[in-house]
């Protein structure tokens, strides 16, 4: 028994179930990943008992010997797997690195430009309800409406037009590749900062499979805990020049004390993602990505830009003539998890929604392949093309369940 259950056996139990619901159901939140039995271990330490308000070297507490030690570590990784020369591991948050991000570089009132958060923009691009559309002047950019795939002629007219200060790249429910280069010219030809928030794809730069925008961007942000498959946390990456404000508007800026055992376990998810063998789970990713789009194609659905270059997938659930929401909530039942998104130029609400959004990270981190891809997208089908069908959906389970028990979960399993 471990301490947790004799100690609050209430709290382990929900653990308990929550580990089970892991293992028995197929992940395909594009957003989550499965963190390392490492990754746990160091989140999980003592550094959750230690304040180390400052940077290395210059703390304003006590006793931070070991966490000097720790932070310069996770600096450096950072700065090695990326290519970059500056790294800020302190942002417990995207949403956090995005904030300083923004504090670093403009003044409230000022003008960004964003992705239009219905076709695929993150809440921290300008949202009315975030403070980002509070604080700043958010212009969105959309994409064409045939092709579904950013419009770079409009955003270099909006960008003209506007002037805006900053230029927000990245998305979270975007299928295709960034062109970095064609942003960054845009960017500098406007006098912009060209911001690249690639927390959905950090995983796939790590690893090869997405153009780098560290050579183009002024300023990187940056989830962990994404397709880069550390503990949850954010991060902000720049050129030196940009160095001094990017750190104080973390700290003191934005935010009090650096959450430690974040910072160590990110520390240890920078150190797997500079193995060669990443560069092979990226590749693997978007190999199972691709996999699992033409299944879906096959079996009747409408992919929003017609397919996929990363690690997500659109479906465009009107073509079966229902709802996201509808569509999530038939597939849970199915054990199959995921989230309803709008589609680009949506006519349902941004609550019921006409898409739904897949990805593969964290199936393709239990070791499934291609051809589990082609199952899996066989059962999706099956249940979108009768989402009321209760038989339908128990039979789909049972075989999920019974399928999904057979590949390890990273962190759950080699923790046993
Ligand atoms: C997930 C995400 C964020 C926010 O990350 P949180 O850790 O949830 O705050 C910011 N930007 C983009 C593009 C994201 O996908």
């Amino acid at each position: 028994m471990s301490v947790l259950s004799q100690r609050d056996p209430e709290i382990a139990a929900i653990i308990a179930d929550e580990r089970v619901r892991q293992v028995e159901s197929l992940e395909m939140i594009a957003s989550e990943n499965y963190a390392s039995a490492a990754v746990l271990e160091a989140t999980g330490s003592v550094f959750t008992n230690k304040y180390a308000e400052g940077y290395p070297g210059k703390r304003y507490y006590a006793g931070n010997q070991h966490s000097d030690r720790l932070e310069t570590l996770a600096i450096e990784r950072a700065k090695q797997l990326f290519g970059v020369e500056h790294a800020n591991v302190q942002p417990s948050s995207g949403a956090e690195a995005n904030m300083a991000a923004y504090f670093a570089t403009v003044q409230p009132g000022d003008t960004i430009m964003g992705m239009e958060l219905t076709q695929g923009g993150h809440l921290t691009h300008g949202s009315p309800v975030n403070f980002s559309g509070r604080l700043y002047n958010f212009v969105p950019y959309t994409v064409d409406r045939e092709a579904e795939v950013i419009d770079m002629a409009e955003v270099r007219r909006l960008a003209r037009e506007a002037k805006p200060k900053i230029i927000v790249a990245g998305a979270t429910a975007y299928p295709r590749a960034i062109d970095f280069v064609a942003f960054g010219e845009i960017a500098h030809e406007v006098g912009a900062a060209l911001m690249v928030d690639m927390s959905h794809i950090a995983g796939l730069v790590a690893g090869g499979m997405h153009l780098s925008p560290a050579p183009y961007a002024d300023i990187i942000t940056t989830t962990t805990h994404k397709t880069l498959r550390g503990p949850r946390g954010g991060m902000i990456l720049s050129r030196l020049e940009r160095a001094a404000a990017i750190d104080s508007a973390v700290f003191p800026g934005t935010q009090g004390g650096p959450h430690l055992h974040s910072i160590a376990g990110k520390a240890v998810c920078f150190g797997e993602a500079l193995k060669p063998e990443f560069k092979d789970y990226a590749r693997r990713i978007v190999e199972n990505a691709a996999a699992l789009a033409e299944g879906l194609i096959a079996g009747g659905l409408r992919l929003v830009s017609g397919g996929t270059d990363n690690h997500l997938i659109l479906v465009d659930c009107n073509a079966k003539g229902i709802s996201g929401l509808k569509a999530q909530n038939a597939l849970q039942a199915a054990n199959i998890v995921s989230n309803r998104n709008t589609i680009p130029y949506d006519q349902r609400s941004a609550y019921i929604t006409s898409g739904l959004r897949l990805g593969t990270p964290a199936l393709t981190s239990r070791g499934m392949g291609k051809d589990d891809m082609k199952r899996v997208a066989g059962w999706i089908a099956r249940v979108l093309s009768d989402p009321d069908g209760e038989g339908v959906r128990e039979a789909v389970r049972n075989e999920v369940v019974e399928f999904a028990r057979a590949f390890p979960v990273p962190g759950i399993s080699d923790a046993e």
